[in-house]
């Protein structure tokens, strides 16, 4: 008998610690979270949770309870305050003291938030996911951001909770005396009819309409409304890679939202006029892990070297690029500076970097000034009549072109 009771408790512990799980976290919210943050979440979750959907899945059944339980302290502004301060326990003191009960019942709060007897109504579908583009910087890819943005949408009205009715008064409905189905003739032949039976168009088979309609919404129960949303662009990402916002789609008191689903997209450089100049990464080109820079050269830098050029990169640090005096760059190189590509996303073992490939191009004056003309020309005529007029030779090119 002792062996059995130790054995209830420790079968209890698991529950009692689930039973404790934070209401923020049960109901996916920031603790800082508004009342139609709060409605939101419970709206989205008890639909997802609900015994009717889940038949035979115990867990499911149980957060069902919890996200009711959650709700119900998180939405009284006093219990909010108590959970805050003083967690589980506080809750249950405060209830047991102040002769409340705990809260709704979950399948009567169901019912307050979408009719139909606390059932879940089978067919319920799940509404469309919504599909928006988010274009930031390239520097924004390389230094990893957070990113708001907003998105107009179809949304359950706040002031009558999605039912279309200023006070929850409502009216027989006149079509169908209540029943919420009308029997439909049809004349198949002439003289022939069918019967059908039709659910009434005009309460949607509720039996009932609305006596007041919702002064915001006009009884349609959902209203146009812009809402803001954070995406963590993260280092490194790809170019159009996708993120999805469960049940962030266009709302309806009728469906479960479907996903809003984010496209995350490049942004061209602006290439306003006076911004060409501009060093802070514009015009670095990504493809993968790696950067790509086009680095123009004189043709005295290209030949005769020593020179060096700072290069801003994405986050604004500098990489610099050089030659020291004798170290030519031929027209088209392309140099691989290891380390300054794209950061590899998730890498594993902390950041890691893509190459960055710098490309040369050299860049021949178009005219000289006719003093340093008649020097170069002097330079050049000393030593054709020295070695002769073999122009590779001459320009100390090797004897078969370079593949
Ligand atoms: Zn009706
Ligand atoms: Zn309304």
């Amino acid at each position: 008998m002792l062996l059995f009771s130790a054995l209830a408790v420790l079968c209890l512990l698991p529950l009692l610690i689930l039973a404790a799980e934070d209401y923020y976290k049960l109901l996916g919210l920031d603790r800082d979270a508004d009342d139609r943050q709060i409605k939101k979440a419970y709206r989205n979750l008890s639909k997802k949770f609900h015994p009717d959907k889940n038949p035979n899945d115990e867990s499911a059944q149980k957060k069902f309870v919890d996200i009711a339980e959650a709700y119900d302290v998180l939405i009284d502004p006093e219990m909010r305050k108590v959970y805050n301060q003083h967690g589980h326990e506080g809750v249950k003191q405060k209830q047991a003291g102040g002769g409340q009960g705990s809260g709704h019942n979950p399948f009567d709060l169901f019912n307050s938030f979408f009719g139909g007897g606390g059932r879940f109504q089978h067919g319920q579908r799940k509404g469309q996911n919504m599909e928006v583009r988010i274009q930031v910087p390239l520097r924004n890819f390389y230094t990893g951001a957070d990113h708001e943005f907003k998105v107009e949408k179809q949304a359950i009205c706040e002031k009558c909770e999605g039912s279309g009715s200023e006070d929850g008064q409502r009216d027989t409905c006149h079509k169908c005396n209540g029943q919420g189905m009308v029997i439909q003739k049809q004349m198949l032949a002439p003289g022939i009819f069918q019967q059908m039976q039709m659910q009434c168009d005009v309460c949607g088979g509720k039996g009932s309409t609305v006596k007041h309609k919702c002064k915001v919404c006009g009884g349609a129960r959902v209203v146009r409304a812009e809402e803001k949303y954070e995406l963590a662009v993260e280092k490194g990402m790809p170019n159009g890679v996708r993120a999805t916002y469960e049940n962030e789609a266009d709302e309806s008191p009728d469906f479960l939202a479907g996903d809003l689903v984010v496209h995350l997209l490049q942004e061209e450089p602006k290439l306003a006029g006076a911004e060409k100049d501009r060093t802070d990464g514009t015009f670095f080109r990504r493809k993968d892990h790696s950067l790509f820079w086009r680095e123009v050269v004189s043709l005295r830098e290209a030949w005769m070297g020593d020179w060096t050029r700072n290069l801003t990169h994405l986050d604004g640090h500098v990489v610099r690029l050089s030659r020291k005096r004798g170290q030519v760059v031929q027209p088209g190189t392309i140099e691989v500076v290891e380390g300054e590509g794209m950061p590899i996303w998730q890498h594993e073992d902390g950041p890691e970097y893509g190459n960055l490939h710098v490309e040369y191009v050299v860049v021949l004056p178009d005219q000289m000034e006719s003093g340093q003309e008649k020097e170069f020309w002097t330079v050049w005529e000393k030593w054709r009549k020295k070695k002769g007029v073999d122009l590779r030779k001459d320009l100390g090119r090797p004897e078969h072109d370079e593949l």
